[in-house]
């Protein structure tokens, strides 16, 4: 070796690969050599599969046999930083590491060439002729300077046909070149001026400035309520970090949340930021992924992967609503996106700001330890302040079966209407009822793969599983007991209530947003932005609604059921209540009018809905703190769940009964295991499934435990053994 971390040609070198196996394979350094963290290409049975070089091979295999990296990508190695931390985090979530960088290169295309295209600039040359039409191209092409543009482009703003323009090239007077596709973002100027922050606003835009200029690792909880600015402070804290030259990369729970937040962020940095979820074309995903790495992506807005981008120098990630119960990925690699830009940005030296109304549990309990600073943001900005909350005694309302308004809340819709202001009915439930009933023999409409019932979805015209996504067409007669004409709807879905505040109000404009309404996220972000603006005077809404969208018309919102939460033996159910309860009500009078929050419920006097309308945070999070120290469990204590699942129940649970029986290694370190139990929705897509739950002491080594556990297991045929560490649901 000629310099440390390279690899002269022939040199035997361990290539990690996307492919599922349990180690890195060896394979001789190619021609030219190569550097630790190089993407290559390398040959594995008849196929070329990616890789990166991950260390000196092992040479523990014939020699004679081992082959050579067929190539090396044209993008810069994967730096020590990021191998590091996708070893911890394999670590910590038991995950193999070909999954962490399955993870890591989620990007198509990696291996192809730099793809070119062709891009026109003014050229030295004159046209033997002039007509009109070629003036107006030179015309467009002096009038904009130094810029290129493609054949299309070009045609386009000068209103010529595309001929014209090669015409101009043939003479010289156009020149045309080749360019890379993969174009940096724009850049963002931070020096922009930002909004005058008020004085609060400012000293924590001055605390998380401070925190960044030392260059250093750290946590800071930015708390705040809906409307405090807690946006306009962490773009502060972006613009500091641009200063020093370094990449920001904020996350966000939903991607409906960005149409108003890139807006945002344009208005301060002067350009659009990239833009990385689920909706974006492979060729903008890969240039995100090409530009990040290559400095040619200042600030990143993303979804939880973007956390895996391979940044040349990230120094800030901000986790919003940091509470969110999608930032833990709940299929595939199992990891929590919050835990895993801390464990990230303490490798990089980079600084973490979780800004949230409604603080997880874990992060609260943390600041309160001193391990996170903690800034509180108290006012909301300008004349807004926090709605009014009220509940309605449901039991004392009087409401028709089959309804789901009461009398209560249609008063205040109707205040609203008169006012021109709007409405937010929340109800988290999609589908038109969750349950379809048969009136002759009670039997219910279940999925025939999973334990679940059907939701009706007449919208789509439909009954659908949630759990597996099965859907089949409503049927007209009992499929148990085959009498006709007796099946109805039980219970309301945002479909129905849509239905019952149509006919409560039939003047007013309707819109219904939930997930599944919609084709695209496009078509979602577009919906909200018309609501922004006032084009509907009653909104329904799922979840979805629950997540930082600005609507300054709304005045009045109305918790259908704010007793679903509480129910379930769920440990964060309390804490998941309060959390959607707040950010619901926090919707409403975000602008100069005041609002009020409804929330109907049977059981006024339940605690969690007491310290949602007193306002008690601190009471709340106090009393829910000590219940889960008293039952040594997260925070307090550590827990992993395994998730067993195959076709054929009784393999299923004999592999949990002998895990359960075999826990030698968990009782070394004091852990419990708890089942082999069915797990609530016990059986998904035909597989069933079971669970054990382990329970540790917050210091206990878990996964070295659980390791040492699950490591007799060979599992045959299609049974699947899912570790969860630090489990979010219960079940
Ligand atoms: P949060 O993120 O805490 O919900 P935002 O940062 O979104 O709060 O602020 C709520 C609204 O108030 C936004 O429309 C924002 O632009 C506006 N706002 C907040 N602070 C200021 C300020 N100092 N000057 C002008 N507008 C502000
Ligand atoms: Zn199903």
């Amino acid at each position: 070796m000629s310099e440390p971390g390279f690899f002269e040609e022939g040199a035997l070198v361990g290539v990690l690969t996307t492919q599922p196996l349990d180690r890195a394979l060896d394979y001789r350094a190619p021609e030219g050599g190569c550097f630790a963290g190089a993407f290559v290409e390398v040959p594995l049975g008849p196929r070329r599969v990616l890789g990166v070089v991950w260390g000196p091979g092992r040479g523990d295999f014939d020699l004679s046999k081992i082959r050579a990296v067929s190539r090396v990508l044209d993008t810069p190695p994967m730096r020590e930083e990021m191998r590091d931390f996708l070893r911890r985090a394999a670590d910590y979530t038991l995950t193999p590491m070909p999954a962490m960088l399955r993870l890591a290169t989620r990007a198509p295309g990696l291996g192809d060439p730099p793809s070119m295209r062709k891009v026109y600039r003014l050229g030295s040359a004159e046209p033997d002729r002039m007509t009109d039409a070629r003036t107006r191209v030179l015309e467009v092409l002096r009038d904009y300077g130094g810029l290129s543009f493609t054949l299309g482009e070009l045609a386009e703003m000068a209103g010529v046909t595309t001929s014209v323009v090669k015409g101009l090239v043939k003479q010289g007077a156009v020149r045309e070149e080749d360019s890379p596709r993969d174009l940096p973002f724009p850049v963002l100027d931070p020096a922009l001026p930002g909004k005058a922050l008020t004085g609060d606003q400012e000293a924590a835009a001055e605390q998380l400035r401070g925190a960044i200029r030392t260059g250093r690792y750290g946590t800071t909880l930015l708390k705040g309520v809906t409307g405090s600015g807690k946006t306009e402070v962490y773009l502060e804290a972006v613009a500091e970090t641009l200063k020093q030259g370094r990449q920001a990369l904020v996350l966000l729970p939903e991607i409906a949340l960005t149409a108003e937040f890139l807006t945002r962020v344009e208005a301060r940095f002067g350009a659009r930021p990239a833009e990385w979820h689920s909706g974006a074309t492979m060729t903008e995903r890969r240039r995100i992924w090409k530009m990040v790495g290559e400095g040619g992506a200042q600030l990143v807005v993303g979804a939880r992967s973007a956390l895996f981008l391979p940044f040349r120098d990230l120094g800030l990630i901000i986790v919003d609503e940091e509470h969110d119960t999608s930032y833990k990925q709940e299929d595939g690699v199992l990891y929590n996106a919050r835990d895993m830009a801390v464990l990230r940005a303490s490798i990089l030296g980079a600084q973490v700001v979780l800004a949230s109304a409604t603080p997880s549990l874990e992060s609260w309990a943390n600041a309160e330890a001193g391990k996170y600073a903690r800034i509180d943001l108290t006012a909301r900005f300008g004349a807004a302040v926090l709605p009014d909350m009220r509940a309605v005694d449901m039991r004392a309302e009087d409401l028709l079966p089959g309804h789901w308004i009461s009398p209560t809340l249609r008063k205040g819709m109707a205040e609203r209407l008169e006012r021109g202001e709007q409405s937010l009915l929340f109800i988290n439930r999609r589908g038109y009822a969750p349950v379809t009933l048969c009136r002759a023999c009670g039997q219910q409409i279940g999925c025939d793969h999973c334990d679940a019932r059907m939701v009706e979805h007449r919208f789509l015209k439909r009954l659908m599983c949630h759990q597996c996504g099965e859907t089949k067409p409503i049927p007209t007669e009992c499929p148990a007991c085959g009498v006709e004409g007796k099946l109805a709807p039980v219970g309301p879905g945002i479909e129905r209530l849509a239905e019952e505040a149509a006919a409560l109000f039939p003047e007013a404009r309707i819109a219904a947003l939930s997930s599944d309404m919609f084709g695209s996220a496009r078509a979602l972000k577009a919906e909200i932005e018309k609501i922004a603006t006032g084009e509907a005077d009653i909104i329904l809404g799922t979840q979805l609604v629950a997540k930082g969208h600005n609507f300054p018309l709304l005045t009045l919102v109305g918790v259908i059921d704010a007793d679903l939460g509480l129910q379930g033996s769920d440990l964060r159910a309390a804490e998941r209540t309060f959390q959607l309860m707040r950010q619901v009500a926090g919707r409403a009078g975000r602008s100069e009018r005041r609002g009020e929050a409804l929330l109907q419920t049977y059981q006024p006097e339940h605690p969690v809905i007491h310290a949602i309308l007193s306002g008690d945070e601190a009471g709340f999070w106090g009393a829910e703190a000590r219940a889960r120290e008293a039952a040594g469990v997260p925070p307090y204590g550590r827990m992993a769940g395994i998730i067993l699942s195959g076709p054929d129940v009784a393999q299923v649970f004999d592999l949990g009964n002998w895990l359960a029986r075999n826990d030698a290694a968990l009782r070394r370190i004091g852990a419990q295991v708890f089942g082999p139990a069915p797990a609530p929705i016990a059986r998904v897509r035909g597989r069933h499934r079971v669970r054990l739950l382990v329970k540790a002491a917050k210091g206990a080594p878990l996964q070295d435990a659980l390791t040492r556990w699950i490591a007799p297991v060979r599992l045959k045929g299609e049974l699947r053994l899912a570790v969860d560490i630090d489990p979010q649901t219960f079940y």
